[in-house]
């Protein structure tokens, strides 16, 4: 998606993810998703035990081809609902280029943008 020519995108800051799985919800609700249907995903890895004893346990939202980036809330000035549903705030909607400037103040995060 694009405005004004400049291409828009989620930047996601997985390392203080919950895994509460709100943006999941929000995003069936919001796009009337049926059973089976996902515009994202929380994905898990772990927990495993590093060489320094502490337990690494990682959640990381995945949006799908399903994520239109909610367009229709956007073109009415609200946020996309997994960024205004996110209760940990690690989700973020704007311009790419901003996006990966807000990304290179920290490490795990990621930045998605739609087909
Ligand atoms: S931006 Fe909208 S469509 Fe995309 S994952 Fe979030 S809630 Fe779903
Ligand atoms: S709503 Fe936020 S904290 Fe909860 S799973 Fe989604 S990205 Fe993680």
């Amino acid at each position: 998606m694009s405005k004004n020519n400049e291409k828009y995108g989620l930047l996601i800051n997985y390392e203080f993810c919950t895994g509460c799985h709100s943006c999941e919800t929000a995003c069936k609700v919001e796009n009337k998703l049926t059973y089976g249907q996902w515009g994202i995903k929380v994905a898990k890895d772990g927990p495993r035990q590093l060489e320094n004893g502490k337990f690494e346990f990682i959640n990381v939202p995945i949006p799908t081809s399903l994520c239109n980036l909610c367009e229709d809330r956007v073109n009415m000035g609200k946020l996309p609902s997994c960024v205004q549903h996110c209760q940990a705030a690690v989700m973020f909607y704007g311009p790419v280029k901003e996006l990966a400037d807000k990304m290179s103040e920290k490490p795990l995060q990621v930045i998605f943008t739609p087909v």
